[in-house]
């Protein structure tokens, strides 16, 4: 990994405020080029979006439907719509992605389904609390309806899911008669690290619909949805065209999926962003006076810095985001691009300053 420039002559990449500042991988940027010539089928009727389709299909070892769109905004918002009336509940961690940082898409592709957070540590929804929540005034007609939940995998918080976990969510669900979504806006750095099956993270485990993000570990601008419950599928197509997100040059997204996809692209990519955190974790773990918050298992690394380390970082012009979460509490995301000379550079600085405090 080294931006296209010959080995060695990159200066270390600086950034960890998240995972969309790297750019994307060559092999996504050849595919989209290579799939410019010649005509192709409109609006998805070409053939690599069928190849798009059968691969998942492979991968996910079940007929499923498949939606590609540029965003993980829009797919998270195009599939909770599609699992809800206006008038249904939500249910997701209030740390969630679909409850802080997409401008009320959902209730706005909903038209007006309500978000209800429920609660649990290390941003994973509890079980007990879900089945409670779930079973409130249903039936009465003041209220909102259960409708749906969401789950994210791997989470805000850089941990993720046990099958288990995912299981006994998907078991409140399917009791509750309330369908199951999952962004996977970080899909595979999950999988890379519970080491199971894509089919085991999903539909084996109770989820209806799947966010299956690839922007964040290596594609330009393309997300898809992956339906394991096939009744909703015609309804997606219309939502998908009414929202604008139908591109007649389909194509372009589907190279860079199929890319994603090829040679395991997408799982050797989430595998370098996950062993970067990991190296950053055990580094940072042995600095005094550094804490690492809860377990990563993904690629983000919740950290306590000293006020001077974190001093420190940004004026060797390290990029990440602190103290937004509690006094000294830091955030750094590691990318498909990052490097171990990336990672080392950042312990580096973190280490002088360290030994400056000893
Ligand atoms: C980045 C992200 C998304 C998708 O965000 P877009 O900017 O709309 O592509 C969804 N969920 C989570 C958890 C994310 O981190």
């Amino acid at each position: 990994m080294n931006d296209g420039r010959p080995d060695g002559a990159r200066a270390p990449s600086m950034g960890f405020s998240s995972d969309n500042i790297a750019g994307a991988s060559p092999e996504v940027i050849e595919a989209m080029v290579a799939s410019s010539v010649g005509q192709a089928g409109p609006y998805g009727t070409d053939d690599l979006t069928a190849r798009v389709e059968r691969r998942l299909c492979e991968i996910f070892e079940r007929e499923v439907d498949v939606f590609l769109v540029p965003t993980g905004t829009a797919a998270n918002a195009l599939c909770l719509s599609t699992m809800t009336p206006p008038w249904g509940n939500i249910y997701c961690h209030p740390a969630s992605h679909i409850n802080n940082d997409e401008c009320g898409a959902p209730a706005f592709f909903s038209d007006g389904a309500k978000l209800i957070t429920v609660d649990g540590p290390s941003a994973k929804m509890d079980p007990a609390k879900l089945h409670h929540a779930a079973r409130l005034k249903v039936g009465d007609v003041h209220t909102t309806q259960p409708s749906c939940a969401s789950i994210t995998q791997a989470t805000e918080e850089g941990g993720v899911y046990s099958l288990d976990e995912i299981r006994a969510l998907g078991d409140v669900c399917k009791g509750a008669s309330i369908k199951l979504h999952m962004d996977g806006s970080r899909f595979a750095n999950a999988l890379v690290s519970l080491g199971c099956s894509p089919a085991e993270m999903t539909w084996k485990a109770g989820v209806h619909a799947l966010s299956f993000g690839a922007t964040k570990n290596g594609v330009l601008a393309a997300e898809a949805i992956v339906l394991f419950d096939r009744s909703l599928a015609a309804e997606m197509g219309y939502r998908r065209k009414r929202a604008g997100h139908l591109f007649s040059k389909m194509r372009f997204l589907s190279a860079q999926i199929d890319a994603y996809l090829t040679g395991d692209l997408w799982l050797r990519n989430a595998r370098q962003a996950n062993d970067a955190a990991q190296r950053l974790t055990q580094g940072l773990a042995r600095l005094s006076g550094v804490e690492v918050l809860g377990a990563p298992q993904a690629n983000i690394v919740f950290c306590r810095l000293p006020a001077a380390m974190i001093e420190t970082l940004l004026h060797a012009g390290f990029r990440f985001y602190h103290d937004r979460w509690g006094p000294g509490v830091v955030r750094f995301v590691t990318s498909f691009a990052t490097t171990t000379d990336d990672v080392d550079h950042l312990l580096a600085h973190a280490t002088r300053s360290a030994s400056q405090q000893a």
